[in-house]
């Protein structure tokens, strides 16, 4: 028995047998048919092979993650009828017409930048080209508990490529800015490299609230785009210039996904459903 709602959860078929993902990249790779997401609140009940769907969600809105879209899932995956990267891309696309600047090349900082600086590149005709080199044996460094240990993680996992970045002008794509703290190190690290100019596009629209759904994404006072204005956050973090995604272009890219509604709380403060208010959550964090 299995529920959906603002994680994906997919359903393959390989053979006779029926199974879940939470990434229909998984499915890829064992072999195995996608045969649709499971809808939030849609409780599945698989008996021999035979699958029966009951609808448990008593009216509530639906609300997938707009973040799976924007980082968390792989490019290869597929939720709800959009593809994973080809939402990144066209994201890409939408900040270069939205946000054009001259530059030498489009780097995107690895991994979920990638696919949204390949679009910005198609988009403006500006050459394609890494800045960077990933480690591969460090993981995502937001999740670390630390900033000292987020900070160190950061230096460990993205190298510059010195010869390509020494005296250009680089409009660096990422995917969303949280504390700051990873792209105020990159930039700095990009400068000692040599780059001229650093001109940061980022694939979402502002970070300014919590999340209650699973993301661990830091106090609200610790998000640096809150009560900022994206100059003052330009100057913080030492780029040349810093411009977000629209909310009103996450829109229009998101349409192409099957999906009936989102949530977007991170982005706007709303959420598809009834939250605890920030005292609650803070007191629940000093008690653990
Ligand atoms: S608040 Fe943001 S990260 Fe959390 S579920 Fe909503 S969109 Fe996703």
């Amino acid at each position: 028995m299995i529920l959906g709602g603002f994680r994906p959860l997919c359903i393959g078929k390989v053979g006779k047998n029926t199974i879940f993902s939470s990434e229909s990249c998984a499915l890829d790779i064992m072999g195995a048919k996608l045969v649709r997401d499971v809808k939030p609140g849609e409780v599945i009940v698989v008996t021999n092979n035979e699958m029966k769907s009951y609808d448990c969600k008593n009216g509530q809105k639906d609300g997938l993650c707009i973040f799976e879209y924007i980082y968390f899932a792989r490019p290869d995956s597929t939720i709800d009828g959009l593809n994973v990267h080809s939402f990144r891309e066209q994201v890409g696309k939408c900040l270069a017409k939205q946000a054009p600047v001259e530059a030498d090349f489009v780097a995107g900082v690895p991994d979920s930048g990638l696919d949204a600086a390949l679009g910005y590149s198609k988009q403006s005709k500006i050459p394609y080209d890494m800045a960077f080199i990933k480690s591969k044996y460090i993981g995502r460094t937001f999740i670390q508990s630390t900033q000292n240990k987020r900070k160190k993680q950061v230096l460990l996992k993205l190298n510059p490529i010195t010869n390509t970045v020494k005296g250009k002008k680089i409009i660096l794509v990422d995917d969303s800015i949280v504390r700051g703290n990873t792209i105020t190190r990159l930039i700095k690290t990009l400068r000692k490299a040599g780059a001229k100019e650093i001109h940061l596009r980022i694939a979402s629209p502002k970070f300014i609230d919590i999340c209650y759904f699973g993301t661990d994404v830091a106090k609200r006072n610790e998000l640096i785009a809150v009560g900022k204005t994206t100059e003052e956050i330009c100057k913080e973090i030492g780029a040349d210039s810093l411009e977000y995604l629209s909310l009103e272009n996450l829109h229009k890219i998101a349409k192409a996904s099957n999906a009936k509604g989102f949530c977007e709380g991170c982005f706007t403060g709303k959420y598809p459903i009834e939250v605890p208010d920030e005292i609650q959550k803070d007191s629940f964090e000093k008690i653990f």
